[in-house]
């Protein structure tokens, strides 16, 4: 049998996958517990109807585009999609990153900022977070001022802590960002449910871009759907690097749907919030150390820092959570999704009595 060789610099790279288990209870990828209104399936049902299913796409999504940027009083030439915000990673990556270029990351943080980073064949340096994953502006600054990065990636609720970073730690990161010509990307997959966003930072002269995902408040993770805002003239690079395309009709035109439904999405935040602060009440009520969370997940570490055994038991009473347990710095660490109100309550019943045995 013959094997051609992957390249060299991937051989030793595992893949980033979150388990998928059948069970009853799944808490382990931050998705929505709940689906989008009715509403929305029965549009889905019109558009998959009436589609021109034999013709490409709009290649450059503008329809979707304009009506992301609407949202945040931008033009749709300040937006840029792709199948999901992963994607709109990886085209960062492709287009700022390769041989001979540095990103900086801060962990622990989304681990597929440096994994997207080492296939496109970039150079992934960490800076580090102190003992409660706090990021201080000084030490960023310096790593900085040192790997003169391309990129620097900030998360804001940062996966997997849950830490909203202070508007006055952006800010000082992007002052040195701009110092080294390098780009700063705030990915804000849970921005919905922090209190303030760089996207109020953007401007064509600031290197700044912010990533927005469908997966998670919107309920629309089957979808694949993700977005940047930034600089038009940085759009416009990216478009000539990611495949002709790439957004499928069907999937432009659930985008679109999907924000007539905004109203319900800030219902479905607000309870998610609701949920998360009850959560966060009873964990530390079971003597399990928490991690206050300003997303739909929270990060704990039970007694005796037994992770891994704590996260068995619970797949065991059919509840999958994430395990973050061997993941470097969050020894013994989980994380639960904040759940619908059925759900936490199983989830802590289970927590609770699986704490309780010695
Ligand atoms: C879930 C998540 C994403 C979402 O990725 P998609 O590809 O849009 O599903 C991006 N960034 C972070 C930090 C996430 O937790």
């Amino acid at each position: 049998m013959s094997r051609p060789p992957i390249r060299e610099d991937l051989t030793e790279l595992a893949g980033y996958h979150s388990a998928q288990v059948d069970v009853k209870i799944r808490l382990n990828t931050n998705e929505s517990p709940a689906a989008p209104p009715a509403a929305f399936h029965t549009r889905m049902a019109e558009i998959a109807s009436t589609l021109d299913w034999h013709r490409y796409p709009d290649r450059g999504a503008g329809a979707l585009r304009d009506a992301i940027g609407a949202l945040y009083g931008m033009p749709g030439a300040q937006v840029f999609a792709a199948n999901g915000s992963n994607e709109v990673l990886q085209t960062l990556l492709l287009t700022f990153g390769g041989p001979n270029r540095t990103v900086v990351t801060f962990e622990p943080t989304y681990a597929m900022h440096g994994q997207i980073a080492r296939t496109t064949g970039t150079r992934v340096v960490s800076g580090e977070r102190d003992e409660r994953f706090m990021l201080s502006a000084d030490h960023a600054i310096d790593v900085i001022r040192r790997e003169e990065p391309i990129i620097t990636f900030l998360c804001s609720p940062n996966n997997p802590t849950g830490i909203v970073e202070s508007e006055e730690l952006v800010r000082a990161v992007l002052a040195e960002v701009e110092a080294v010509n390098g780009l700063l990307v705030v990915d804000e997959a849970y921005g919905e449910f922090s209190p303030w966003s760089a996207v109020d930072l953007i401007d064509e002269d600031v290197p700044l871009v912010v990533t927005r995902t469908f997966s998670k408040t919107w309920a629309m993770a089957a979808a694949r759907l993700g977005y940047l805002l930034g600089p038009a003239w940085l759009v416009e690079r990216l478009f000539a690097v990611v495949l002709p395309y790439h957004l499928d009709s069907l999937k432009q035109q659930a985008g679109v749907a999907a924000l007539a439904f905004s109203a319900e999405m800030e219902e479905r935040v607000a309870t998610i919030v609701s949920e998360r602060e009850k959560l966060l009440t009873e964990l530390t009520r079971l003597g399990v150390e928490v991690w206050r969370s300003g997303s739909n997940f929270v990060l704990f570490r039970p007694p005796a820092g037994d992770g891994r055994q704590v996260w068995d038991q619970l797949l065991a009473r059919d509840i999958l959570v994430r395990d973050c347990s061997s993941w470097e710095g969050l020894d013994g660490t989980l994380r639960v999704t904040v759940g619908n109100s059925d759900e936490n309550t199983a989830f802590l019943a289970a927590l609770g009595e699986i704490l309780e045995t010695p």
